[in-house]
């Protein structure tokens, strides 16, 4: 759920970046990430990238938007201020091809449709509120891939599969850190049900919320 959320500066107190100083600042961060990494772990995350970017390119019609590599475990998201979609390295070594193929289909179908840089940063910051978009956003994407892309579909089955109880699970939380469940997150996930995709005998769940990373 974090790429709906509003894109968090990250040198708050020097100058934008010119462009090559940009991708100069992304080879080391990705060095560091890499470094964590033995050399044949780094060697199947490139081979994985690459495979994957192509369908980035492919779904999101955008044959130029970066694929970065994300901290390990931080999940995944387009960031739609800089159109930069970001994976998880942890994933793409533990998870299987199909299950990664999805996720990425997914970050590149909000590429291609989802348009959210026209709402103002008070909004986001309203309780509920990137809650309740990603469970409106979510869907609709899937929907959207899954009639440009079939094999999707088995792909967002397959994952879905891995998660069952995420509903339970984010009711739980809310019980625990809240001591009660907002009306948000049950209205979110009623709307999530009722924007199951034709055909399919599953609702569909965001990968983001899949990989028990949301925020
Ligand atoms: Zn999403």
């Amino acid at each position: 759920m974090e790429k709906l959320k509003p894109h968090q500066e990250e040198f708050p107190h020097k100058k934008p970046l010119v462009a090559s100083e940009y991708s100069y600042h992304i080879k080391n961060k990705e060095k560091e990430i890499l470094a964590n990494f033995t050399p044949e772990q780094q060697a199947e995350i490139e081979h994985k990238r690459q495979i994957l970017s192509s369908l980035a390119y492919f779904i999101g019609k955008d044959f130029h938007i970066p694929v970065e590599l994300n901290k390990p475990g931080a999940g995944w998201h387009w960031d739609f201020e800089k159109n930069v979609i970001r994976i998880d390295p942890k994933d793409l070594l533990e998870k299987s091809m199909d299950y990664l193929r999805f996720v990425i289909s997914h970050e590149g179908g909000h590429r291609r449709i989802s348009r959210v840089d026209f709402v103002p940063l008070e909004e986001w910051r309203q309780p509920g509120f990137s809650f309740m978009m990603n469970a409106i956003e979510d869907p609709r994407d899937n929907n959207f891939v899954a009639e440009a892309y079939p094999t999707f579909q088995e792909q967002m089955n397959l994952a879905y599969k891995q998660d069952l109880d995420f509903e339970a699970k984010t009711k739980e939380k809310a019980d625990q850190k809240l001591g009660y469940q907002p009306r948000f997150i049950q209205a979110g996930f009623e709307y999530i049900k009722q924007r199951r995709v034709r055909d399919s005998n599953s609702w569909w769940v965001s990968p983001h919320t899949l990989s028990k990373r949301a925020h």
